[in-house]
Parts: structure tokens; C-alpha cells; sequence
């Protein structure tokens, strides 16, 4: 079975600069040249799944088959405990149009309160998963998923990261993602933990013999 090798093209199927350059930093290891589906004006396909399964899985086969390369995706979003798991599916949503993350921060703070009154009796437990596919141009799929359990912080702190990073403080750290530099990021993040399992089965070694 063709496995990923050092020198291969990869196409890393999404838009988020943030994902993108998480995504440089994690196959630069392995000497893998990654291109971002936005510099080949590959089109993101609608997100129709109902699962992060099912989109991680129709973005990757998309942009394989549109570019003749082997394409990776991820889905990937918060869940929040004390609101049933949102937002989940939706934690792009949550952003609006615009992609605002202070909105969608603010609307987690805000919909905790509305739930148990104030933000310090909340359930503030959550997760941020992401599960990640690799596609190849003749349609073989394979996928992994990563979890890094934590909590929401009752206050948005640090620049650092994407999205909802400075919401979220990892189990065994009392800072938030964003407070946090890129490579300690890494060292737990459920993307990362998503990928290393993912290489593992997907990445050949090389031939010492
Ligand atoms: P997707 O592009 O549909 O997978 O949307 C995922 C959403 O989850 C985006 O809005 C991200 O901001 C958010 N998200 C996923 N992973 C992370 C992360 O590592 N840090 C912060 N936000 C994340």
C-alpha cells in the first residue's frame, strides 16, 4: 500500500491560515512539502456531513480529486460540556460570516450564563477534538481523530494561536492555548495528536536496510 515518504506533495485541504501553518509545522519533520488547497484555487467544498467524520473525510477526497495529489483535512471543534457539546459541528458557526472568535468566545461565556447563572457555578469541562482524513487521488481514505479535555476559561486570555485558543486552558495547565507558544501548543493539542496517529499508519519510514 503507497504510503506518504520524505519529498512527497501533500495538499492540506483548508483555508485557516491558522490550521495551515499548525499543519507546516507538524509533516516539516517528516520532509513533507505541504501546499494549501487556497494557493491552487481548489474550491472548499459545502460541509455536509453530520459528523467531524464525515466533513474531515469529503474535504480530503475533494481536494484529491481535484488536484491529482494525496490531500489531508481536518474537522475539528469545541465541546462544551455544560451546553450538551456545543458548539461543536457548529463552533465555525459560532463565528459568524466574518470569522469573529471574540464573538464566538463571548457566545460560549454568554450561553453558559444564560444555562447556570453566572460563569463561575458553570460546567465549564470541554474538549477540542479534531479528526483528520487523508485522501488519495484514487479515492482510499484514511483517518484519525485526536481529544484534548480541559475546561473553558472564564475569560479569553492570550494572543497566541486561532480561534478559540484563548477560551481554552488543556488539563495540567493553568494557561489558555493562547497563552501558550506554538510549540507547547503542539506538544498536547488534539490536531497534533490526530496527526502523529495518522503518520503512524500513513508515513513511511525510511529504508535503512
Ligand atoms: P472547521 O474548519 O469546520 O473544522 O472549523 C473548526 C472550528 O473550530 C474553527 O472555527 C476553529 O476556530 C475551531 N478550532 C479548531 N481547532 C482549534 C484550535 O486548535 N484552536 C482554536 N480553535 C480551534
Amino acid at each position: 500500500m503507497r504510503k506518504l515518504a520524505a519529498g512527497d506533495r501533500l495538499i492540506v485541504a483548508t483555508h485557516n491560515p491558522g490550521k495551515l501553518a499548525e499543519f507546516r509545522a507538524l509533516l516539516a519533520p517528516r520532509g513533507i512539502e505541504v501546499i494549501g488547497a487556497g494557493e491552487l484555487g481548489l474550491e472548499a467544498p459545502a460541509e455536509t456531513g453530520t459528523s467531524f467524520l464525515e466533513n474531515a473525510r469529503l474535504k480530503a477526497l475533494a481536494a484529491a480529486r481535484a488536484s491529482g495529489l494525496p490531500a489531508l483535512a481536518d474537522d475539528s471543534g469545541l465541546e462544551v460540556r455544560g451546553l450538551d457539546g456545543a458548539p461543536g459541528l457548529a463552533t465555525a458557526d459560532w463565528a459568524g460570516p466574518e470569522r469573529d472568535f471574540a464573538r464566538a468566545m463571548r457566545r460560549v461565556r454568554e450561553e453558559l450564563v444564560a444555562r447556570f447563572g453566572s460563569i463561575d457555578r458553570a460546567d465549564r469541562r470541554a474538549a477540542f477534538v479534531a479528526v483528520l482524513c487523508l485522501a488519495w487521488p484514487d479515492g482510499r481514505v484514511e483517518c484519525a481523530e485526536g481529544r484534548v479535555e480541559g475546561e473553558i476559561a472564564p475569560e479569553p486570555r492570550g494572543t497566541g494561536g486561532f480561534g478559540y485558543d484563548p477560551l481554552f486552558v488543556p488539563d495540567g495547565e493553568s494557561r489558555t492555548f493562547g497563552e501558550m507558544l506554538a510549540a507547547e501548543k503542539e506538544a498536547l493539542s488534539h490536531r497534533a495528536k490526530a496527526m502523529a496517529a495518522l503518520l503512524a499508519r500513513c508515513f513511511a519510514e525510511p529504508d535503512h536496510g
